[in-house]
């Protein structure tokens, strides 16, 4: 067995203070507060925060959470996580740092850094007369959040015809490191897309090119302003959330099958299921995870004893 297996995260005090980060150049925060960095508003604090400066600080930041057998966790915008109002004992690790926010079109390719935010590259294309990106507006992510989770939205073409883009559909190439610090380029037939889902979770998420079709800007314009209209008339923006929180079944809408269960406006203290869009579940005040993941129990018995369905959590949850 290695030596720096048998040391303990908790007792060893070079760590519990950050010194084995010493040689890191980018930011690092010690027992920062999750809340502040997930829409949910809620998660306690990270033992350490890191925004490693560039790869190579990455891949010196990986050796030594290796060596010290620390937790590592990746965070974006926070936008689809649950974080346990204990923390984390261990690494969060942030890709925030201008190194890893670059953006730039060349070739009819737009190179995106995946601390990039969606918003940003919505903008950016639109202004570059490029479209296909336009249905990513208003997703509170980042790059690299968007292509773990597959990101996307089904849109009502007709009554009962629906179109599904993701982002997988837009990506050429994703370039990854992995946790042994070494970096690969991977196309586009080597990765799995799937609803919500891709395999590039494994990976920590460095960037991607993705191609976009040249288009006129007013048209973009106005499917952007599309897209944004029909999030704020569906979805309930009035307090902090993780957007939907279960996925949905195999031909049902889980929002529909919690409001049929009479669940909209349900609460257990401060986490309360929205009005609006029943798949939603609000931080109504200073909820707890521990409210949230209570609440998320509730409906899926109901539903469970309603339409003997078992809905899967959407949002990542670290308890
Ligand atoms: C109001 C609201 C509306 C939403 N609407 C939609 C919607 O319409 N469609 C939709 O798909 N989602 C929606 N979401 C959910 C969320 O915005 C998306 O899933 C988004 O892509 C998550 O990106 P993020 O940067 O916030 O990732 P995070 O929430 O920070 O992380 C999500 C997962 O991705 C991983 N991850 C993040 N960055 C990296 C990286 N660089 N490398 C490897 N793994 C990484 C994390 O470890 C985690 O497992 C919504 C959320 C909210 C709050």
């Amino acid at each position: 067995m290695n030596w720096w297996r048998n040391l303990n995260p908790v007792k060893n005090k070079t760590i519990i203070r950050g010194e084995i980060f010493n040689g890191i150049k980018g930011k690092i925060r010690l027992a920062e507060p999750l809340k502040n960095h997930t829409t949910f508003k809620i998660g306690g604090p990270a033992k350490f925060f890191i925004e490693p400066k560039d790869a190579n600080d990455l891949k010196l930041l990986l050796s030594l959470v290796k060596r010290y057998n620390l937790p590592i966790f990746v965070i974006g915008r926070g936008s689809n996580l649950l974080i346990s109002d204990k923390g984390i004992n261990g690494v969060v690790l942030r890709l925030n740092a201008p190194y890893f926010k670059k953006l730039s079109y060349r070739n009819n390719y737009l190179n995106v850094g995946s601390g990039v935010s969606l918003s940003k590259v919505v903008l950016f294309a639109g202004e570059y007369g490029l479209s296909g990106a336009e249905f990513l507006a208003g997703i509170p992510g980042t790059v690299g959040g968007a292509l773990a989770m597959n990101a996307g939205i089904l849109e009502k073409v007709h009554s009962s015809e629906f179109i599904v883009h993701s982002m997988g559909d837009l990506v050429e190439t994703v370039t990854v490191m992995d946790y042994n610090g070494k970096i690969k380029t991977l196309h586009k037939k080597d990765i799995e897309f799937g609803y919500r889902k891709s395999s590039l979770s494994k990976y920590i998420i460095l960037g991607t090119a993705i191609r976009l079709a040249k288009e006129n800007k007013k048209r973009i314009k106005e499917r952007i302003k599309k897209y944004i209209n029909y999030r704020k008339s569906t979805q309930d923006l009035s307090k902090p959330s993780a957007g939907c929180i279960f996925r949905n079944p195999k031909g049902h809408s889980a929002g529909r099958l919690i409001d049929l269960c009479g669940l909209k406006g349900k609460r257990i203290q401060d986490a309360g299921v929205s009005l609006k869009h029943a798949n939603f579940i609000l931080n109504l005040e200073n909820a707890a995870s521990r409210d949230v993941l209570q609440l998320m129990d509730l409906i899926k018995q109901e539903v469970r004893k309603k339409f003997n369905i078992d809905l899967k959590p959407e949002i990542k949850t670290w308890q």
